[in-house]
């Protein structure tokens, strides 16, 4: 199959995607007043750059330039198309978990007024369901693209993310909710249900 159904594939993930937390961020923003407490904010920003420069920047330049060329390796049609569907349930497992948190959700690590602890839905699966969707979103990128180069940039972007933020996140999650969240951590794992 040409390159360029491949392209329209991972446009239209990435665009979805782009559309379901631009929602969300748009929401945030006018409500970020109701914010009592932030954490790490500079390592944070950091990590928010961290992916841009991980997962969007080689994945505009794989979209518009053959510049990553040299990454490219064999994968059957039915592989690539496998991430594609991959993808799309990413994006449904991302836009659930969004849908889920509400007015708890944040781009950065915060506290915001009148905070809940989310335990129920996706959450009664994994503590971190977020990024598991990005995890499954990047699977089904490097598929799609059959790159090994974006592959290995967007995987340590990740890997770099998930080793700093999810200490992090348990903290301020126990700081402000204690016990409760506690015995959360007893009942559930951190990214797939049962194993880790
Ligand atoms: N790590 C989660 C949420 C990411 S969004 C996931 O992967 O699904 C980050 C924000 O969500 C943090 O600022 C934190 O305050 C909030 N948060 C994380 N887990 C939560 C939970 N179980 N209930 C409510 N808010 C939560």
């Amino acid at each position: 199959m040409s390159v360029t159904i491949y392209k329209i594939l991972l446009a239209t993930l990435v665009l979805s995607m782009n559309t379901i937390r631009g929602y969300y961020q748009k929401r945030y923003k006018s409500t970020h007043v109701v914010t009592t407490r932030v954490k790490q904010k500079g390592r944070e920003k950091l990590l928010v750059w961290l992916m841009f420069f991980s997962l969007a920047i080689p994945g505009l330049i794989w979209l518009f330039t053959n510049w990553l060329s040299f990454g490219q390796f064999y994968l059957p049609d039915s592989v690539r198309l496998l991430g594609f569907i991959i993808g799309v349930s990413a994006l449904w497992l991302f836009y659930k978990v969004h849908n889920t948190l509400g007015d708890n959700w944040s781009p950065t690590l915060e506290i915001r007024k009148e905070h809940k602890l989310i335990v129920s839905g996706v959450y009664k699966w994994a503590r971190h369901p977020m990024y598991t969707a990005m995890l499954f979103q990047m699977v089904s990128f490097s598929l799609i693209t059959a790159n090994w180069f974006y592959a290995s940039t967007m995987f340590t972007g990740l890997a770099i993310l998930l080793v700093i933020r999810i200490p992090d996140e348990e903290k301020l999650m126990i700081e402000e909710f204690g016990e409760q969240y506690k015995n959360y951590m007893k009942q559930t794992k951190r990214l797939i249900p049962f194993i880790f």
